[in-house]
């Protein structure tokens, strides 16, 4: 039988595991996973294309990235003597990080609700996954953390840095605690890094256990696969060794090297995001049987009571509308859900559909 079999080889964790599940978008507006809304200028998108004739596909990739990586480091204003490495997006980081872990030092650890890869991977992994959960308001319970830290001693820690699903941004100083405290790596995973104010890249030389991650995802990017992970090179080299030499491809090389020339566009995007974001926020918040989180990332949380996130959910799918439907994600998520941030008449779409389901 071959049920016996799989089950024999494939290790139980996976066995027992779901698949991560990306719903079918086809013809729906798309507000479910934090893409950016805006294409490129007609002439932006030429150039590109003229740059992609220069890659040469009957050789392996450049291993090394090393136009990227000196593209990166005057683009980002890194701090010297920082070491990068990259990821087909920044899940595949997180891989990395986690296959690297001491069999004796197991523990993996973030604050929850979160980012659903960090416990994913690790169970996948076998690894002891921690959870400690946020406030209420979503805000993190420090001397939770804190004593959780003692306890288990994880090996990884990771922050997300706006946190996501919620939309905020830690206390810097409770997070700082978190650090010092920590007996082994910090991650601070600046995902949604374009659309809030702060970045955490000043603790990289400050504390020798941060690492900082980013993605070109949520920027724009999402369809090329671009992770970046930041720290001191006697990690970043270790992590290194794990990545497969050729992860990133010719064409994504290229084309981050041609984007990253023109960072403005996509700065000036997420600038438009940001901007839209508040009077989102506002209209959102005004409905009748909604609340919803400020937010420092390009989507926005929010709660409703009747008739049940589930329902909201699928009624808005009729009306072709797709966001993320927390409900059953994690307890202090009862029935909430998670809309990007779009174009302004996506936004008006969705709050109009939200509406009528709300207030019929
Ligand atoms: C979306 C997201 C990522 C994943 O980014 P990719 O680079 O697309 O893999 C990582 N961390 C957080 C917190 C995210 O929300």
């Amino acid at each position: 039988m071959i049920e016996d079999r799989v089950s024999k080889i494939i290790k139980p964790a996976i066995l027992a595991a779901k698949a991560y599940h990306v719903p079918d978008s086809r013809g729906l507006i798309k507000l479910d996973a934090m893409e950016n809304p805006y294409s490129w200028p007609e002439e932006i998108k030429v150039e590109w294309s003229r740059h992609l004739q220069q890659a040469e596909l009957n050789r392996y990739p450049d291993a090394s990235l090393s136009e990227l990586r000196s593209r990166l480091t005057d683009a980002l204003n890194l701090p010297d003597n920082t070491a990068m490495m990259f990821g087909n997006g920044s899940d595949e980081l997180i891989q990395i990080i986690l296959m690297a872990l001491n069999k004796t030092s197991n523990v993996v650890m973030a604050p929850e609700p979160s980012f659903v890869m960090y416990r994913l991977l690790s169970s996948m992994m076998e690894l002891d996954f921690v959870g400690v959960p946020l406030n209420k308001d979503f805000s993190l319970d420090l001397p939770a953390m804190l004593e959780s830290i003692v306890k288990t001693q994880p090996a990884v820690i990771f922050i997300a840095w706006p946190n996501n699903p919620t939309g905020n941004a830690f206390e810097q100083e409770a997070l700082e605690e978190i650090i010092k405290v920590a007996p082994g790596l910090v991650v601070i995973d600046e995902a949604y890094h374009a659309f809030a104010r702060n970045s955490m890249m000043s603790c990289l030389h400050k504390y020798p256990n941060v690492l900082l991650m980013r993605t070109l995802s949520k920027l724009g990017l999402a369809g090329l696969r671009l992770g970046m992970l930041f720290g001191a090179s006697e990690w970043i080299s270790e992590l290194d060794k794990l990545r497969l030499p050729y992860n990133i491809g010719t064409l994504n090389q290229l084309s981050a090297n041609f984007i990253i020339q023109n960072i403005d566009l996509l700065e000036q995007q997420a600038q438009r995001i940001r901007d839209d974001r508040e009077g989102f926020f506002n209209s959102l918040s005004e409905i009748t049987g909604v609340e919803a989180w400020e937010s420092e990332a390009n989507f926005i949380l929010f709660r409703v009571s009747e008739p049940g996130a589930n329902r909201v959910h699928q009624e808005l799918i009729k009306q072709n509308i797709l966001i993320k439907n927390l409900q059953g994600a994690h307890p202090l998520l009862e029935n909430c859900l998670r809309v990007t941030v779009g174009t302004e008449e996506e936004n008006k779409a969705f709050l109009s559909a939200l509406k009528s389901i709300l207030v019929p």
